[in-house]
């Protein structure tokens, strides 16, 4: 099908007989192959589509590679009939060519109009093995006919035609798209109508980069992944920072288990993208990912502003309504979010998404962190390691003036001790392999090494250390190091003074009870709205409070303990109440973070005010710029 479109076709009709294990048979009303050219088409390697090196940097077709047909043809018997357009726009006479498991058996000439028709017999006879792997016939069925609506809606002026056929030579017509229909027409034939009601479309341009297609209310999100189509100038990508710009777009109005519903093109110059990573050309590799991550989130998240929002100036209705040079951290908007870990972002880096075929329901699976035991690596290995030099930890006036911005009490100095344990992996690319690395600021140098880092905005988070500290280099090239509970603490802090996680609760299967003193109901009562601005609904009867649910960050215990201190009236106000819930519900120190939840966190706390201090007072973050650091190697007074 991809080459019919390359060849220009505005009709492609297909056969599947079996599955496609009898008979797979494309026809297309393209410009043909010249005879003198097909045994060239099936030959390895041989692609009319790119001429020069510059057509390379800039591929626009479907086919590149000249693999498709050669290895079809060397797996079955395989059949090309094609009448080439001659120069004068006229049909040529019809040629024909057969091939047995590779080899030519045959050609000569045949009876065909205009176009091209490709025939594949007995596919993997010759290769029992690959054979075993196909589902039955009516699943991949079902994924061709997948994979050729979801070509069609990149397509629509383009009709599509698929039947299913038996050996007695009878056919069915299973799905007909007419040529020039549009997006939304071809969307509801597979979209049911409820979904296709709530979308919204949306086109806008950012940095070179067009993103438009249609994007589904947040009202109707359900608990399937398979309703978000991702194209890259026409081609079918599933690329996971496309994802997370969708899910970016949708902050705050999803929960955790609901998934957007989105067909998104994204249209830019062919240079600006690289399609040749991936075998099953899934997956591309944008030159500059952040230009692409913010014209896709501009794009849905206008589709999904409500008027009264646009009015608020809450959210940016379209991509021309904020200062084009905003810091990358701030382009994201203030929404309330859920707690972290649960309700907040989908990671940036799943490496589900690595796979080539449609989304699955799990693909928005939000990761938990989950302590792995330490790879080889114990007080024995890390022995080994460098001594912990100098007095680092010893001279907190050497880390004072690192504190961003100057402490207004004295810094507390890291607590650094020889890393023990060893970093999560920078880059899904290589979590397999983690790396040793000493202690302190050595670890950029040892972390950045051939691993790729996690970008935030201008920010470069470049792995854990002690399980406690993310380490980070900021837009001026310094060394940050971030503690992960003081700053996950302030970002929570911050969401609660807004209100953030009303209505975000977990629900408890089984409520939690708690029994109350004469003293305590009063309280519950004057309590009642404050903790559900909290995440906590809570009923009260004679004498008992009931929590049907509680804050997503808080397990059972947690939340026991955090109402019976409310109740006890030890936190009189609020924002005693709000650091508790902060400090209970954060991530713990010796907490190992995966790369993307560490992303994520990273990403929010920027986005947080007052980012530099937890709640409590203490630094959430150290920096040494350059100076710092030569200071602190001595290599300058
Ligand atoms: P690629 O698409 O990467 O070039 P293929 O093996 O898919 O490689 O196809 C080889 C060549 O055969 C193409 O470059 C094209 O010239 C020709 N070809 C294949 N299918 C068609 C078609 N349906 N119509 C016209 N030409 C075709
Ligand atoms: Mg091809």
């Amino acid at each position: 099908m991809e080459n019919s479109l390359d060849a220009g076709a505005d009709m492609i009709d297909v056969r599947l007989d079996n599955g496609g294990q009898g008979l797979i048979r494309v026809q297309d009303n393209g410009t043909g192959i010249a005879r003198e050219e097909m045994s060239l088409a099936v030959t390895r390697h041989a692609t009319s589509k790119i001429a020069s090196l510059e057509d390379l940097e800039r591929i626009r077709s479907y086919g590149f590679r000249g693999e498709a047909l050669p290895s079809i043809a060397s797996v079955s018997r395989f059949s090309l009939t094609s009448a080439a357009r001659t120069a004068d726009g006229g049909d040529a006479e019809a040629w024909h060519m057969e091939l047995e498991f590779g080899r030519c058996v045959g050609e000569g000439p045949a009876a065909l109009h205009r176009g091209t028709v490709i025939e594949v017999k007995d596919l993997f006879a010759n290769v029992p093995a690959r054979l075993k792997f196909l589902k039955t016939p009516a699943t991949e069925f079902k994924r061709a006919q997948e994979w050729l609506t979801r070509l069609a809606l990149a397509r629509p002026k383009v009709g599509f035609r698929l039947a299913s056929g038996s050996a007695s030579g009878s056919e069915r017509e299973c799905l007909r798209f007419l040529p020039g229909q549009d997006v939304r027409t071809r969307l509801a034939v597979i979209w049911p109508e409820l979904i296709m009601e709530a979308l919204r479309p949306f086109d806008g341009e950012r940095h070179g980069v067009r993103a438009h297609g249609f994007a589904a209310l947040p009202e109707v999100a359900q608990l399937r992944g398979d309703r978000i189509l991702l194209y890259v100038n026409g081609r079918i990508v599933s690329d996971k920072r496309l994802l997370a710009a969708v899910r970016e777009a949708y902050k705050g109005r999803l929960t955790s288990r609901d998934y957007p519903q989105v067909i998104l093109f994204v249209e830019m110059d062919a240079a600006e993208v690289d399609v040749n990573v991936h075998p099953a050309k899934s997956e591309v590799r944008f030159r500059d990912e952040s230009a692409v991550f913010s014209a896709v989130l501009y794009a849905v998240q206008s589709a999904l502003t409500t008027p009264l929002e646009a009015s608020l100036g809450d959210r940016a209705p379209g991509e021309n309504s904020r200062p084009a040079e905003v810091p990358q951290a701030s382009l994201l908007p203030p929404r309330p979010r859920g707690f972290w870990g649960t309700v907040d972002h989908a990671p940036i880096m799943a490496d589900r998404f690595a796979r080539s075929d449609m989304p699955d329901e799990d693909v928005w699976e939000v990761r938990h962190p989950e302590p792995q035991p330490l790879p080889d690596m114990d007080d024995g290995a890390a022995a080994v390691l460098p001594p912990l030099r100098s007095g680092l930890a010893e001279t907190p006036a050497a880390f004072g003036e690192g504190v961003l911005p100057p402490p207004a009490e004295k810094p507390v100095p890291p607590t650094a001790r020889p890393a023990k344990t060893v970093p999560p992996a920078v880059s899904v690319a290589v979590s397999s392999a983690p790396e040793v690395i000493a202690e302190a600021p050595a670890p950029v140098a040892a972390l950045g090494g051939g691993a790729m880092p996690l970008r935030i905005g201008e920010f470069c988070y470049l792995g854990q250390v002690a399980d406690t500290y993310l380490v980070v280099r900021d837009r001026e090239g310094a060394l940050l190091l971030i503690d992960q509970h003081a700053a996950h603490e302030r970002v929570l802090y911050a969401r609660l003074r807004h209100g953030a996680f009303s209505g975000t609760g977990q629900c408890l299967a089984l409520p939690l009870e708690l029994s109350l003193h004469p003293a305590e109901q009063e309280r519950a009562c004057a309590l009642q709205e404050t903790l559900a601005q909290m995440g906590f609904e809570v009923e009260l009867a004679q004498g008992v409070l009931l929590a049907r649910s509680i804050p997503p960050s808080l397990n059972r215990a947690e939340a026991r303990d955090f109402l019976r201190e409310a109740l006890a009236g030890r936190k009189d106000d609020l924002a005693a109440m709000f650091i508790s819930l902060s400090c209970k519900g954060a991530i713990k120190a010796g907490q190992r973070l995966a790369p993307d939840e560490a992303a994520g966190l990273l990403q929010q706390w920027l986005e947080t005010p007052e980012r530099d201090y937890c709640p409590h007072g203490r630094p959430a973050v150290l920096r040494w710029d350059a100076g710092a650091l030569e200071r602190l190697f001595k290599r300058k007074q």
